[in-house]
Parts: structure tokens; C-alpha cells; sequence
């Protein structure tokens, strides 16, 4: 009895396996749905990515691409963890940026393993960020912005999306570099936060150029500067300062987005949404989306997943000693 029912345990694991085989073999199955998680709220920066990479996707694949946001937590963990948990099917996937590389620094009992519980994808692209404020503010060059803050010490707020977000980091190193202290107010997500700068019940923020281009170019907010050492060649920020020419030297901050799945993840499957991946990439129609947002999408080897996984570790290493400087933790 024990014998039969050894076979029957081995049996029932082949057959298990067997699918998992045949899935890979077969992936995507027509018509069904690849879900693209994005750990913060619709309508910024990371969902700008996502949105216009599933619509690249969704032609690479052959089958509907959609976009889930799954907003929360610091550094966007509750769709992080979605993803972690999800089945390694490759039907889940995650947009994520450069919370993967601070996540370790920054969070404290991190319920997963960066290096371990994900299946990299490919990196997607490099995004500068912008310093903004609300149209109310008395100041509009960097210069009057800078005396602005110094006169108004501990009455001034900066939005972000949050504990380990892109904007909170930005933030962190600006208020080290000018050494003012500012209160913090976190959202969701920038796009909440740009709800409120507009409506001026925050200052200011730091943010990916993929969601401020539109509102600097429609003149919702202000400019101050934009993180990277050289300008930018996108038409609607090319005559923006950057922050390190006017004065801040070395400033520079720089957000990636990359693709990921779930540990696990059968070989082929991987490869396939590789190449999907590296086809969106090449999109004419992807490029130039990206591109007239101030981003930078991947064309170097980092769009390969052992490059991706090597880059990301590489980032958590870099990150580790400034944030321990600025002693933030979030549990
Ligand atoms: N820009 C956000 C951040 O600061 C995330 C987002 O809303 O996409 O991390």
C-alpha cells in the first residue's frame, strides 16, 4: 500500500511537472491575459512605463498585456510582495525602479530577497528626475528657491511617494546637499502627490521626468532643475538647468526601471518574455514615447536577465553606505 501510494505521490509530481513543461513549451497561450504589476498609483511615472511598455508587449506577445496597480508600502512593497507570491507562470509580471537596489538598505524585515525571489527580465530604461514646485510658490529659478527655503526653515514640505520611493531618495539627497531639513509628505505614488503640488497643498517634489515633462510643459508646475549632469536633449526640458551647473555639484540621480517575475519561472519562459521584452526595446513607436518624456530606454546589455540581476546588486552595494548615512529605515 505505502509502495503504490510512493508511486502515486512520484506520479502525481511528474504530471506536475509535465505542465510546467508543456506551459513553457506553449507560453503565451492565446488569449490569455499577461498581467504587468505596477507598485504604485495609476497615472505616474512607473505606470507611465508600464502602459507604454504593455502596449509594445502586447504586439511582441500576441495576446492582451494589462497593467494591475497594486499601490502601497515603501518602495511600493505590497506589489512587490504580489509579485513574489504570485505563480511563476510568467502571466505576472512586475514594473519596478530603483526601490529593487534600495530595498535591502532601506526596509527593515523585507519579506523577500532581492537577489533570490525574483526571476530578472531585462532592464527597460534610465529616467532622470526633475525638482518641481507648485505654481504658488514666490520663487521661480533655482537660485530664489534656494533663499526661499533658507528664509522659511521647518515651514516647507516635500511629497514623495514614500519610504524607499525614487522621490523620497531624491529628496533625501537634495535636503543633504543643501542642508536643510524639510517635513515629508508621503503619498501612494507621485501621481496623488502631483495632484496636491498642483493644488498647492504641497510644495515641492522630486520626481521622474516621465510624469512632470507634460505638467512643466503645461506649466502646472515649476522647475527648478533636473538631477542628471547634463541636460537633457528632450524638447520640453532641454532648456531646464541641471542642479549640478547651478551649484550643487555632482548632483546627480538617475531612476532605472526594470521587468521581473516571480522565482521560478520555467527557462524558456524567461526567455521568451526576454525577447518580447527586447523587441518593445526596439519599438519605434516605444522609443519614441519614452524618449519625449526625458527617458533614456535600454540599449546596452542590461536588457539581458543576468546583466539586469548583476546591475540591480550592483545598486543595492552603491546605495547601502548612503542611506545608512541618512539613517532611514522603514520596518
Ligand atoms: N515616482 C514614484 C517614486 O517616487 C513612483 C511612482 O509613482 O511611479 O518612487
Amino acid at each position: 500500500m505505502k509502495a503504490f501510494k510512493n508511486i502515486l505521490v512520484i506520479g502525481v509530481a511528474l504530471l506536475g511537472l509535465t505542465q510546467v513543461l508543456v506551459h513553457g513549451a506553449d507560453f503565451p497561450i492565446k488569449d490569455k491575459q499577461v498581467t504587468l504589476i505596477v507598485p504604485f498609483a495609476a497615472g505616474g511615472p512607473t505606470d507611465r512605463v508600464a502602459r507604454d511598455l504593455s502596449e509594445a508587449m502586447r504586439k511582441a506577445l500576441g495576446v492582451p498585456v494589462v497593467v494591475e496597480n497594486d499601490a502601497g508600502g515603501p518602495g511600493g512593497l505590497i506589489g512587490a510582495s504580489k509579485l513574489v507570491r504570485s505563480a511563476p507562470d510568467g502571466y505576472t509580471l512586475l514594473v519596478h525602479h530603483i526601490a529593487m537596489g534600495i530595498f535591502p538598505s532601506l526596509v527593515k524585515n523585507l519579506p523577500f530577497k532581492v537577489d533570490t525571489d525574483f526571476e530578472y527580465l531585462g532592464m527597460i530604461n534610465d529616467v532622470p528626475m526633475t525638482l518641481i514646485g507648485k505654481p504658488q510658490l514666490p520663487v521661480s529659478t533655482y537660485k530664489e528657491l534656494k533663499a526661499w527655503v533658507a528664509q522659511n526653515k521647518g515651514q516647507i514640505n516635500l511629497a514623495n511617494a514614500g519610504l524607499a520611493s525614487a522621490s523620497q531618495l531624491c529628496g533625501m539627497l537634495w535636503q543633504a546637499t543643501i542642508q536643510v531639513d524639510m517635513a515629508t509628505v508621503p503619498y501612494k505614488g507621485t501621481a496623488p502627490a502631483m495632484t496636491d503640488l498642483i493644488g498647492g497643498q504641497v510644495d515641492l517634489m522630486c520626481d521622474q521626468t516621465t510624469s512632470t515633462t507634460s505638467q512643466i510643459e503645461a506649466k502646472k508646475v515649476k522647475a527648478f532643475g533636473v538631477t542628471t549632469l547634463k541636460r537633457l536633449t528632450t524638447p520640453a526640458l532641454k532648456d531646464l538647468a541641471t542642479l549640478d551647473e547651478q551649484g550643487e555639484k555632482g548632483f546627480n540621480v538617475t531612476i532605472w526601471h526594470g521587468l521581473y517575475g516571480p522565482k521560478g519561472m520555467p527557462a524558456d519562459v524567461v526567455q521568451k518574455l526576454n525577447a518580447a521584452l527586447k523587441a518593445s526595446l526596439k519599438d519605434p513607436e516605444f522609443v519614441k514615447k519614452q524618449e519625449g518624456l526625458g527617458a533614456v530606454v535600454i540599449t546596452d546589455k542590461r536588457s539581458d536577465p543576468a546583466e539586469h540581476k548583476r546591475f540591480v546588486l550592483s545598486e543595492v552595494t552603491r546605495w547601502a553606505p548612503v542611506i545608512k548615512g541618512a539613517a532611514v529605515y522603514a520596518d
